[in-house]
């Protein structure tokens, strides 16, 4: 299958943006909190913008790893003044995804001033505008594309940075979330498809703030208002927010991953609540997909929500029957040569009481390349299971994500290079079932129409 797209690709990320403007809030330590809500989103690295302070300089501190470990003195950010800030947490893959360089939200200097910009998605036609601003005269310093729209917003000649958007923003194809700031105003912009969420909130009648979550606004005390539309800017500054539609011809496709494993449970797109999602999406999967089974278990974490649904519609009982380590972060050492020998994993642990002797449903929210169901079958098996029935609440992966989802391309995917009937041997299990894609889209609850589905379906809305 040839999808049209380029295969090799550059750094991709699939990020956590969040930024606001308000007269008398300490915002850069706020901007620490959502960060700390959107830390799914990205562990490779985090960063601040924040001011502007003396001189009307903005202070910017980003470094590689978790929030806690560029900010570990949280209470110290309530001493950076300014009445804005611009945050990011940055999870990406691709070439170049391990370069401090490419940390934000990126700063730059230009003839009107600093600019500091925070980007979620991935801009499709960013290589061929590039190379364009190149011969021009232009010099890169990192391979993101937050530099990429600094470079075109500092090419226009308008010393409001609006303005400069209004032209350059059009000629950006892909999915983006951008939240930037020139010292002056915070600025939002959603790509006209909509792929990546980010959403608005008002900070207790002083300001706004903008986050890709709205579980990020929980964590600060604001109050959502609404998503951003697709293609709008929205602009915070001393007169408040203001809004402006930067791309004609829109349509929404929010991305259909980020309910199913992107998004964090508490927060809620396009008005779904992404647990009640979740619960809906292991409901039907136990109705088109039923096991004759003694207990269903979850992966933790992102399916733990699915399996208490598709307990509850089969009438079997929930049990935790895998504990995730939260504390053991990206290593993959094991610690002794035998657990190296026989792959035990030392992120998942069984709960050996629960499983041995039973016929389990395992339930995770999706299978991308087959590595994870592998190990997870042994695991059970280990443990004692009698049976185990893997049931997965999405459709299979048979495409790569070109809008900023860590999905590899189609020949790493499993259920694009193999039969639906082959997968549950090749992965051991005694059964497999995917969730269809009708069921899928009842349990989000949106049209068809409304939703990116693209790694599902092959059908990319951008190309
Ligand atoms: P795989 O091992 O490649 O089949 O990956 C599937 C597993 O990784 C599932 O357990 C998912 O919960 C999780 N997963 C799915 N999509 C992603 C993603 N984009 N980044 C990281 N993990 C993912």
């Amino acid at each position: 299958m040839d999808y049209g797209i380029e295969a090799g690709r550059k750094l991709e990320e699939a990020c956590g943006v969040c930024g606001g403007y308000a007269a008398d809030q300490p915002l850069a330590f706020l901007t620490c909190f959502a960060l700390y809500a959107l830390q799914h989103r990205g562990q490779e690295s985090a960063g601040i913008a924040a001011g502007p302070g003396e001189g009307r300089k903005l202070w910017v501190k980003r470094g590689m790893g978790l929030v806690s470990d560029v900010f570990p003195e949280t209470a110290d950010l309530k001493g950076i003044l300014g009445r804005l800030a611009v945050g990011h947490v940055r999870y990406s893959y691709g070439e170049g995804g391990k370069n401090p360089e490419n940390s934000q939200p990126l700063r730059l200097r230009y003839r009107h001033g600093e600019l500091a910009i925070a980007h979620n998605g991935n801009i499709l036609n960013s290589r061929e505008l590039r190379e364009e601003l190149e011969a021009q005269g232009a010099i890169f310093q990192t391979d993101t594309d937050s530099e990429l729209l600094a470079h075109m917003v500092a090419r226009q000649g308008s010393s409001s940075l609006e303005d400069a958007l209004l032209e350059v923003v059009p000629r950006l194809k892909g999915a983006f979330a951008f939240v930037l700031t020139d010292g002056h105003k915070v600025i939002g912009l959603r790509d006209g498809y909509g792929i990546r969420p980010l959403s608005l909130a008002s900070l207790d009648g002083d300001g706004y703030f903008l986050a890709s979550e709205t579980c990020a606004f929980d964590t600060i005390g604001a109050s959502f208002i609404r998503d951003l539309e697709p293609g709008e800017m929205v602009v915070l500054d001393e007169a408040g927010m203001h809004s402006r539609k930067v791309i004609e011809n829109t349509c929404s496709r929010l991305c259909m991953f980020e309910y199913i494993y992107f998004a964090r449970p508490d927060s809620n797109l396009q008005g779904k609540n992404v647990h009640l999602v979740r619960r809906e999406l292991g409901r039907q999967l136990a109705r088109e997909h039923p096991a004759d089974a003694d207990i269903v278990s979850g992966v933790p974490d992102s399916s733990i929500a699915a399996a208490s649904g598709f307990a509850e519609e089969a009438g079997l009982p929930y049990e935790m029957g895998l504990v995730k380590n939260r504390y053991i972060g990206r290593t993959f050492i094991k610690p002794t040569q035998k657990m190296r020998e026989e792959g035990v994993d030392i992120k998942l642990n069984p709960v050996k009481k629960i499983v041995e002797g039973k016929r389990v449903v395992l339930i995770d929210d999706s299978i991308v390349r087959g590595t994870t169901s592998v190990k997870l079958i042994k695991i059970m098996r280990r443990a004692g299971a009698s049976e185990v029935h893997l049931r997965i609440a999405s459709p299979p992966v048979i495409g790569s994500c070109y809008y900023g989802i860590d999905i590899p391309d189609p020949g790493e995917l499993i259920a694009y290079n193999n039969r639906p009937a082959e997968i549950p041997e090749l992965i051991g299990a005694d059964s497999v079932g995917y969730l269809g894609m009708e069921r899928t889209i009842e349990a989000v609850s949106l049209s068809p129409g409304e939703l990116c589905r693209a790694c599902f379906t092959g059908d990319y809305p951008v190309l």
